[in-house]
């Protein structure tokens, strides 16, 4: 990938601890690299097809300036979020920050964090069998769309279902959505589960009734493995109504365990295997 680097922007800000720091202030050493794809630009020669290193170093600045936070930490993501919300042609950032006056009372050149952050592409299955589950998935793709972090790039058309596992209840709308995510597949959860909330889903029959489910189907191609969260979805390659609005999005992304790929699996479930 492409890099357009920023190298050691010197802010004078009031980040710190200590108050004497978030009083007086010191100087800080901002670098960053974005990562991007510059052939077009290489071709046009036009600075509209690139990112300008100008501006971004004015927002920069203005950003580390306009807020005083006590960790560099803090500071940093603060200023990846802010550049990778700016100019979204940008696939990543790092950022490293450097405080070389920092008062610690040893000889040391500069104390640093240094972060990379980037955009995740996640897919995720969403259903509902309640009330009005056509406006319900709408509006829970509207309030995705809505969180900073999050852009709804993709979206499969609604497919009625039967039900699954408890049978007692009405058909499912079915769909699937592709994600561009600065949310980490936790902080994804977190989201699907205020939204959930918020349209006001019941979990009295497990696999029961809902107005809106929402399952994160896959994570960029990472398996993931906690408490809360198991990614690639454990049930993904044995349901259909996952599979089928999936392919319509997505028919090559693959199964970062079983290698296959969406259109493959379908075809086998269809196959009865
Ligand atoms: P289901 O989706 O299987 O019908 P729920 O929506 O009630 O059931 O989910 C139950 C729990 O499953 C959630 O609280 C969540 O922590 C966990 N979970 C594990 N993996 C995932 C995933 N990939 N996507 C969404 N939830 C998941
Ligand atoms: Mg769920």
């Amino acid at each position: 990938m492409d890099q357009i680097c920023i190298k050691r922007l010197e802010v004078f800000a009031r980040h710190g601890v200590l108050p004497e720091e978030n009083a007086l202030g010191q100087k800080f050493l901002i670098s960053a690299v974005m990562y991007c794809d510059t052939r077009k630009a290489g071709v046009s020669d036009s600075l509209s097809d690139s990112v300008n290193y100008a501006e971004v170093s004015e927002l920069i600045k203005k950003s580390t300036e306009g807020h005083v936070f006590k960790l560099l930490e803090r500071l940093a993501w603060h200023l990846a979020k802010k550049i990778l919300l700016s100019y979204p042609q940008l696939d990543g950032v790092e950022l490293e920050i450097e405080k070389p006056w920092a008062p610690i009372l040893l000889p040391l050149e500069a104390v640093s964090v240094k972060i990379t952050r980037k955009w995740n592409r996640a897919y995720l299955s969403i259903g509902s069998n309640m009330g009005d589950r056509r406006e319900n998935l709408l509006h829970a793709v509207r309030l995705l769309d809505e969180d900073e972090e999050t852009r709804v790039v993709r979206q499969s058309a609604f497919l009625e279902t039967k039900p699954v596992g408890y049978t007692e209840q009405d058909d499912f709308l079915n769909g699937a959505l592709e994600l561009r995510t600065l949310r980490s597949p936790e902080g994804l959860l977190d989201l699907i589960g205020e939204i959930e909330q918020k349209l006001k889903r019941e979990r009295v029959v497990h696999w029961g009734p809902r107005t809106i489910d929402l399952d994160i189907i896959l994570y960029n191609d990472e398996v993931i493995q906690t408490e809360r969260l198991t990614v690639p979805h454990v049930e993904m390659a044995g349901r259909m109504f996952v599979l089928a609005p999936l392919c319509e999005i997505a028919p090559y992304a693959v199964h970062p365990l079983n290698g296959k790929t969406v259109i493959e699996m379908k075809k086998e479930l269809e196959m009865g295997h």
